[in-house]
Formats: C-alpha cells, sequence, structure tokens
C-alpha cells in the first residue's frame, strides 16, 4: 500500500504540470480504476465551479454537467449518467467535492474507494496551482491586450497625424485660393463701385432717374461695398497671416472716428437704427492705425447690423476708464450660442446659428479685429445671450497727446 501512495502521489503532482494534463489525468485515472478523470475548480470572481485549465472548457450537454456538478457540491458525492468530451453515448461520471468546493469527476468504470478519498484530500492542493495558472494567465492576457491598445493608439496617433497634416495642406489651399480670389476681384470690384457711385451722383444731380430706380443703384452700391469689405478683410488677414501687417501709428480722436463710421452706414440702413451715446466725453485721443481702427469699428457695427435679423436698435457707447477709451457695439440680434462663445475669434469660426439663418460671412471679420485691437495693445470682450442680442466692448489705452 505504501508503494501504492507513493504513486498515487506521483500520479496526482504530475496533475500540477501544465503540459500533457490530459495525459496526467489519463495515467491517475487508470490508476483509480476509471477511464478518465476532470477536475473542477471554483472560480472565485464568480463563485462558479468551472473545468481546471488544461480540461475540457465545455462539456456536451452543458445544461445536465450542471446539474450534476450541484449536486455533487450539495451532497458531497455523486454519480449520473452523462455524455462526455469526446463519446456520443451517456456514460458513468461520479462526482466528488473538496472541503474547498473544487470537485473530482471520474468516468467510466467504477473507482477505488481509498484512492478517492485520499485524491479528494489533494484537490484543495491541485485548486490553488490551478488558481495560479488562472492568474497567471489573466496577467498574460492583460498583457496582450495592453499591447494591442498600445499598438491601437499609435495606429491612431499616426491616423490622427496625417489627417492633421492633409487638414494643413487643404487650408493653405483654402487661403491660397481665396488670397488669389480677392486679389484678382478687387480690381474689376473697385470699378463697378466707383462707376455706380459716379452713375448715381449724376442721376441724382441731373435728375435722370425715379426715385425707384435709384433705390435700386443704390441697392447696387450697397452690395458692392459689403462684398469689397469681406475682400479687404480677407487681403488683411493675408498680410497678417505672410507677417506684413503695420500699423500706421498716429494721435487720433476714437470719438470722432465712431461718429464718422456710424455715419457712413447710416445711408445703407432701413430696419435699424444706430444710437451713438458719448456720456460726455465729446472726444477720446488714442494713438491707433486710423485705417485698421475704422475697420476694427466698422466690423462691429456690420456684425450688429447682420447679426439681428428683425432689424431694431444698435447701440454704441463711447466712454473712458481706467486710462483706456473704450468702445461698445450692441445689438438685440440673434447672439452666440454660449459653448461657442470661446471660438468666436478664431480665424473662418462661424457661430451655428449664423450659418442656420444663412447669413452670408466667411468668419474672418473677428479675428481681424482682435488682432488690430491686440496690436494696439487694447482689448476685446464680449457678452452675448442667445436668440437676445450681443455686446462686443473695445478697450484702448488713452492717448496723451492733444487733438
Ligand atoms: P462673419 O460675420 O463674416 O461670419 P466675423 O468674424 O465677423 O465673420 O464673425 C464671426 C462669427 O461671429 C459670425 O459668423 C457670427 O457667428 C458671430 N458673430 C459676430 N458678431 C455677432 C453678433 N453681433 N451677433 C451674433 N453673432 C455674431
Amino acid at each position: 500500500m505504501e508503494n501504492f501512495a507513493e504513486h498515487l502521489l506521483k500520479k496526482v503532482s504530475n496533475m500540477t504540470r501544465t503540459s500533457d494534463r490530459k495525459e496526467a489525468a489519463r495515467q491517475l485515472a487508470i490508476y483509480l480504476g476509471v477511464e478518465d478523470l476532470i477536475i473542477f475548480i471554483v472560480d472565485p470572481a464568480v463563485s462558479v465551479v468551472l473545468p481546471a485549465p488544461g480540461f475540457p472548457q465545455t462539456l456536451p450537454g452543458g445544461r445536465a454537467w450542471r446539474s450534476f456538478l450541484s449536486d455533487c457540491a450539495k451532497t458531497g458525492q455523486f454519480s449520473a449518467q452523462l455524455i462526455t468530451p469526446g463519446r456520443s453515448e451517456p456514460g458513468s461520471v461520479y462526482g466528488v467535492a473538496a472541503e474547498d468546493g473544487s470537485i473530482l469527476v471520474l468516468i467510466g468504470g467504477s473507482p477505488i474507494g481509498e484512492l478517492v478519498t485520499v485524491v479528494k484530500q489533494l484537490l484543495p492542493l491541485l485548486a490553488a496551482a490551478y488558481h495560479g495558472e488562472l492568474a497567471a494567465q489573466n496577467e498574460a492576457s492583460q498583457a496582450r491586450l495592453a499591447k494591442t491598445a498600445a499598438e491601437q493608439s499609435r495606429q491612431l496617433i499616426n491616423s490622427f497625424d496625417s489627417a492633421r497634416r492633409e487638414l494643413q495642406k487643404t487650408l493653405q489651399m483654402r487661403d491660397q485660393f481665396l488670397s488669389i480670389a480677392a486679389h484678382e476681384l478687387k480690381t474689376p470690384l473697385t470699378s463697378i463701385l466707383g462707376f455706380t457711385q459716379v452713375l448715381l451722383r449724376r442721376a441724382e444731380k441731373e435728375k435722370l432717374l425715379g426715385e425707384r430706380d435709384l433705390h435700386l443703384v443704390k441697392i447696387v452700391i450697397n452690395q458692392a461695398n459689403r462684398m469689397q469689405k469681406l475682400m479687404e478683410d480677407f487681403l488683411n488677414q493675408d498680410r497678417m497671416q505672410a507677417g506684413l501687417f503695420v500699423l500706421d501709428m498716429a494721435d487720433m480722436d476714437l470719438v470722432e472716428l465712431v461718429r464718422e463710421t456710424i455715419d457712413e452706414l447710416q445711408p445703407s440702413l432701413d430696419k435699424h437704427v444706430v444710437q451713438h451715446y458719448t456720456g460726455g466725453f465729446e472726444s477720446l485721443p488714442v494713438r491707433g492705425d486710423r485705417l485698421r481702427l475704422h475697420l476694427v469699428v466698422q466690423n462691429l457695427l456690420h456684425n450688429a447690423v447682420k447679426y439681428s435679423l428683425e432689424g431694431g436698435e444698435v447701440i454704441v457707447r463711447t466712454w473712458q476708464e481706467n486710462g483706456r477709451a473704450c468702445l461698445s457695439v450692441s445689438d438685440l440680434g440673434i447672439g452666440i450660442p454660449p459653448e461657442e462663445l470661446s471660438r468666436l475669434f478664431e480665424r473662418f469660426y462661424r457661430a451655428s446659428n449664423a450659418q442656420k439663418h444663412h447669413l452670408g460671412g466667411i468668419g474672418i471679420g473677428l479675428f481681424l479685429t482682435r488682432e488690430i485691437i491686440n496690436g494696439h495693445g487694447g482689448t476685446i470682450e464680449m457678452e452675448s445671450i442667445e436668440s437676445q442680442g450681443s455686446t462686443f466692448r473695445v478697450c484702448l489705452p488713452l492717448g496723451t497727446a492733444g487733438i
């Protein structure tokens, strides 16, 4: 018997080898007087009895096996007729549950009782070894997963990089195209505008046209003006991108500039009224590039008009505070969705509601406005409530020179 037990221990310890487990199991089974055996262990994560690693992981007629295993666990030992791996007919199986919940299932033949008792006592040790194997497998599969994830993110970064390069190329092409188009269109547009203005003056002076036709000519001039402004905006930003944007600074009066810009705009308005409040400051000296600051005021006023579809009041204020000359333009228009406020000064950015209402524009005006203001050491801020209106506020360092 001693020899027998030694043999048995050797056979059981063979079961811990990861290779040839099937063969080791068959040898042990024969030793125990049966055809084959399977060991089941408790998966601690889900508290379910599963075949140990190295044994068949799916069993024919899984349901019958599950109820057999549960009967084994409940009663400590149980026998049944089940279809076993590799067989098509049911055969006799005998299960013994160990203290830790693991189960030894002997297939075919009648087991030698005494030996089974010893194996049952050794079962928890075998189960512990199998749990270790499972953990190692999990770690290996986690390492594999991590490797795959790293590979996938590397691929993602690569495709992101090439998408960014493509985008940059497309943006460059767009800029190039717009720049050529603006340059080419500038000359014919200037003559359309110039000649139409001459025509209008002559028609008014010599009473050549009736009211309706005069109105039509004015519309042509307005539209041509808008187009010219758009192109100037674009060419200006093009120069800015190319580093050719130099400010031509001189002493000037902000209040006067604002008045002049409003006066230019007023005749083209029919649904809007622009009110200018000076708060008692009839002049505000600043040092700046008059042409560029004119563009700033013009941009803000044009936007206030353009983005208040129903018409209404546009309020312009000029004042001074803390050594700064300030200007604000407020409208009661479509406003800006809150989540888009931070992007408004980006080049070519247009808010979604502007696009929804099909209001023309290319999203350069505000970008240019901010660049010009920054170039003057000033600040620009905005407040807006969607569907209620917007206020843009610009402040420049107050100049000291006499005007
Ligand atoms: P554009 O008017 O040509 O689109 P801008 O750079 O002047 O370009 O303005 C950028 C975007 O800011 C506009 O497309 C619009 O969505 C939004 N915006 C500017 N001014 C106003 C305003 N007064 N009210 C509502 N939205 C405005």
